[in-house]
């Protein structure tokens, strides 16, 4: 017999940017299915109307194509909009007495909850007996239900496939959990059960926060009758510390700061909190909580008013490494061994090399550590090994959500260029603000008063800096190998160290200590914008005087 078509797939719920966690998970699915000449689904989980938005599928989707991770179905599956075949299987399941609506309040379920806490019990909800009159007392009040399916009571367990275990729930713990919420919508746990059987998915791979969703899947799959996919969970991406990799890592580090910030200027919360426009109420009980969040828009104005710039917080988003100039290939590398491996010491592969190589068998049971060293090793070893052809294309992508950078305006020559004069560096941002001197206009120069003093105001500076000017200006063949030349003669006929003149040039070439090879960069700006800029430079040695 044939074996039946491994079909995998990411489902994502639109609630914020792709972190690494939804990455990785994406990323195995991804690669069962490729390694198996399978199938690789995309469905947009976006039941939850409250959290869900277009943005953050919009997001969501240029993440993944950055990363290559290209899904099969044509169309893309918005849970949001079927509503009717779901609404159409729950009516079914209502009408065979298998599910019904349920009308307590969230009070009265708070309850419920803390009666069972008192009496050091678990609550589980199940079916309340409700007489018809109250159902029509309920209705013709207008009450507020919800559709619960009413689970079997019986013992369930399935086999997790990575933790190689059986993972159980005991009759006794099983309850009816809800369907169709309040607002007309299915639940994840209805929509994610008949899609993936609509889908044919074969082989589920997620996040081991839904180990035990999964037994309530399996309990309307029965249900439903439809088939089993096969489950396994992924083991958890934990920080160097040990504690758990995710967005509140940000959150972490604005409160730290913002605690720092007020030791420092001597502030208290409320004015901090008058400092970003945010009500005091709301800034003590996030400064006093970590539990508390700051949601996207306060953390914005908190972050500007203490001064903390968004590159200071750890990345966390697919969309933060992009934008921090990590390369996709590299960056796909160690996200694949946050927990798997290939066998024996093997790390470095191809993404063609992870398809082939992938397998269930290989993935780990124990959490994998976040190492950002690591990333940035195989990030420099990745961009180290690129063709400068493909670079450019990589860059191109990196500017595309750095729409600030100046190399937004250089040819595809220029930035093979400046690929070749850099190759070395770590990552796009680096090769960015090191080589943006080039593609910023000569007026725009930004001359760092500490680089002036050290460098120009002292050891004759602006004096050698001039001398210079006067050799330049009479070299024809403006290479870079001439260039070094000319200079060479000019270090040796006064006795000076390279260093002496190569750095009043680099700082009027570029404002600051730091830039490629002088020589390089004096080729690479051309002879006009060269003299230009140190005519400029020696403008503001006259204006001292
Ligand atoms: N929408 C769910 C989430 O983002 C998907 C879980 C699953 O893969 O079933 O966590």
């Amino acid at each position: 017999m044939a074996e039946k078509q491994i079909i995998a797939r990411f489902a994502p719920s639109p609630t914020g940017y792709l972190h690494v966690g939804g990455a990785r998970t994406a990323l195995f699915s991804w690669l069962l299915a490729r390694h198996a000449g399978g199938k690789f689904f995309l469905r947009i989980e976006d039941t939850d109307l409250a959290r869900s938005t277009e943005q953050a599928t919009v997001q969501l989707l240029d993440d993944l194509r950055w990363l290559g991770l290209h899904w099969d179905n044509a169309e893309l599956i918005y849970q949001s909009k079927r509503t009717p075949i779901y609404n159409a299987i729950i009516e079914r399941l209502i009408a065979e007495g298998r599910a019904y609506k349920a009308y307590e309040t969230r009070e009265e379920l708070d309850t419920l909850r803390k009666e069972a806490e008192k009496q050091k019990r678990t609550f589980i909800y199940r079916r309340p007996q409700l007489t018809e009159e109250q159902i029509r007392g309920f209705e013709s009040e207008g009450r507020p239900s919800v559709v619960r399916f009413a689970v079997p009571v019986k013992d369930y367990s399935y086999r997790d496939v990575v933790l190689d275990k059986e993972v159980t729930m005991p009759a006794g713990q099983v309850q009816d959990f809800v369907i169709r919420k309040a607002d007309g919508m299915p639940t994840y746990h209805f929509a994610v059960v008949v899609d993936d059987a609509e889908t044919g998915i074969t082989h589920v791979l997620r996040g081991q926060e839904h180990l035990l969703n999964t037994i309530n899947h399996i309990a309307l799959q029965q249900a439903l009758g439809y088939p089993q996919p096969i489950y396994g969970h992924l083991p958890v991406i934990e920080n160097p510390d040990g504690s758990k990799m995710g967005k509140r890592d940000r959150d972490k580090m604005v409160r730290q700061r913002s605690q720092t910030w007020m030791k420092t200027f001597r502030k208290s919360v409320d004015e901090l909190a008058a400092a970003c426009g945010l009500s005091s109420a709301r800034l003590v009980e996030w400064i006093n909580d970590s539990k508390k969040q700051l949601d996207f828009s306060e953390q914005a104005v908190v972050m500007q008013a203490i001064g903390l710039p968004e590159s200071d917080l750890p990345e966390i988003m697919v969309h933060d490494f992009r934008k921090k100039g990590y390369l996709r290939e590299g960056f796909l590398n160690f996200l694949s061994l946050l927990g798997w491996n290939p066998g024996g010491d093997r790390e470095r592969m191809s993404v063609d090399e992870l398809v082939q190589l992938f397998s269930i068998e290989g993935i780990g049971k124990s959490s994998a550590k976040f190492d950002r060293a690591k990333l940035l090793a195989f990030n420099t070893d990745t961009a180290a090994s690129m063709p400068a052809e493909k670079l450019v294309g990589s860059l191109r992508s990196y500017l595309a959500v750095n729409p600030g950078s100046p190399l937004n305006h250089a040819s595809d020559a220029d930035l093979r260029k400046i690929i070749e004069m850099k190759r070395g560096f770590r990552t796009l941002r680096e090769l960015d603000e090191t080589t943006r001197l080039f593609f910023i206009a000569d007026a725009d120069i930004q001359y760092d008063p500490a680089a002036i003093e050290k460098v120009l105001k002292k050891n004759d500076g602006f004096a050698i800096l001039g001398d210079i000017h006067g050799i330049l200006v009479d070299v024809a063949d403006w290479s870079a190998a001439e260039l070094e030349k000319r200079i060479e003669e000019f270090c040796q006929q006064k006795q000076l160290q390279l260093g002496k003149v190569a750095q009043p040039i680099r700082v009027a070439i570029s404002g600051t200590t730091v830039s490629p090879s002088i020589f390089q960069s004096m080729e690479f700006l051309g002879r006009d914008r060269t003299l230009k800029r140190i005519e400029q430079c020696l403008a503001l040695g006259s204006k001292a005087n």
